[in-house]
């Protein structure tokens, strides 16, 4: 369950933590009920000590939202959030883990084979066919409100609109609502954003040690240098296995608190490499090597995120009738949560247009 113990005979075997730390967490469901002040970190290295945060639900969460978990939002993670309805995180786990045994088990990890790309060339051609129009290469600087209808300026000219959604990031989406919304503007300007360094390496088939059979690691972040987790990636996905038998390692470099970015490839590739012959202790020369950077690419949910956005949305609603928000900023990080926020959305632009007609 996001690394919050689940089966009782895997925890007490694991050599992840130590005997005393694992007496630590046997006692949870003893303990009295913890406050909830909307941290991952504080609520978990309560119920179950520091090693438990640290080594196995930080490193979960935190290589997922490259986010330090200790100043995270817990109900920005469901999973972890249900386990918090009762008293012990311990025994709801559990019973957590028995429930989902019953339903069919899908993949562990699933994605198109032509890459995400596919998804959007899905629904831009969705979008046209239903006659939308779709244009790109236009940055968003100002939106206004005229009557009850809005002005959107872009570095391309002048849109007129009856209703918006706001998909972009938060520090954009601050700077050009604050025509319509100066207390909305400051709210979104308070958002954070991590950014992250991919480096993706062909490592020839010689030098793969037979024993790493796995789909990769995580760093906790105690042991943590720049890597923060490794993905074997030819072990997880079909489609990424060269015929000449190459691994193709995917390594994270960098989260919230651990900057990155203003390092030059060449820095990034040494670092990356050093990271990997301290963990694995092979010394890997890539055949192939292609850094992607994503500055400021995972919003950072703080704790009370959920209040934050509440408080947002209504100042909004009162000056901006009809401009809702979706995307990642926003309720949920994942694509799944995207998703669902762009159906959300869809269905209170319908209602608001409604509204405007009747
Ligand atoms: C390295 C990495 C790995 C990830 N792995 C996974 C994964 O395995 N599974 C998963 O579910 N999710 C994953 N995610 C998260 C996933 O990418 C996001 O959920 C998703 O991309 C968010 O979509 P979005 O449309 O909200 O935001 P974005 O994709 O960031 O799109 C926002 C858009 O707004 C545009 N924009 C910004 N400013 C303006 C402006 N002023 N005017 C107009 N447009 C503007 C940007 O150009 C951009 O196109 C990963 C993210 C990263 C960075």
């Amino acid at each position: 369950m996001l690394g919050v113990p689940a089966k009782v005979r895997a925890f007490a075997t694991s050599g992840l933590i130590s005997p005393l730390g694992k007496l630590r967490a046997a006692i949870e469901p003893l303990l009295p009920t913890t406050a909830d002040t909307d941290s991952i970190g504080d609520y978990v290295r309560s119920r179950f000590g520091n090693q438990i945060h640290e080594r196995l639900v930080d490193p979960l969460i935190g290589s997922i939202y490259a986010t330090d978990s200790d100043h995270f939002s817990m109900a920005a993670v469901p999973q972890v959030a249900a386990l918090t309805a009762s008293r012990s995180m311990l025994l709801a786990a559990g019973r957590a883990r028995a429930a989902a045994a019953k339903s069919p088990a899908g993949p562990i990890f699933s994605t198109p084979t032509r890459g995400l790309g596919a998804l959007i060339e899905l629904l831009t051609q969705r979008v046209t066919a239903l006659g939308g129009r779709i244009l790109t290469g236009e940055t968003v600087s100002a939106i206004e409100k005229v009557n009850t209808s809005y002005t959107v300026s872009t570095s391309r000219g002048q849109h007129l609109a009856d209703a918006i959604v706001i998909a972009s990031p938060a520090k954009p989406s601050s700077h050009f609502i604050r025509p319509l919304d100066t207390r909305a503007a400051d709210l979104l300007g308070e958002w954070s954003h991590a950014s992250v360094v991919l480096i993706t390496m062909a490592i020839p088939a010689s030098q793969w040690p037979a024993r790493l059979k796995g789909s990769g690691y995580l760093v906790p972040k105690p042991d943590q240098r720049w890597v923060s987790a490794a993905s074997f990636g030819s072990n997880k996905w079909a489609h990424w296995r060269p015929d000449d038998g190459s691994m193709i390692l995917r390594v994270s470099l960098g989260r919230d608190g651990l900057e990155v970015m203003h390092f030059d490839n060449e820095k990034l590739i040494n670092l990356a490499l050093a990271d990997m012959k301290l963990h694995l202790g092979v010394d890997m020369t890539p055949s192939e090597i292609r850094v992607s950077r994503w500055a400021e690419s995972f919003p950072q949910y703080r704790p009370h995120h959920f209040a934050r956005l509440a408080e947002l949305e209504h100042s909004l609603g009162a000056t901006a009738p009809g401009i809702v928000f979706a995307g990642a900023s926003y309720r949920g990080i994942g694509i799944p949560a995207c998703v669902q926020q762009a159906r959300t959305a869809g269905e209170a632009t319908l209602a608001h247009l409604a509204s405007l007609h009747s």
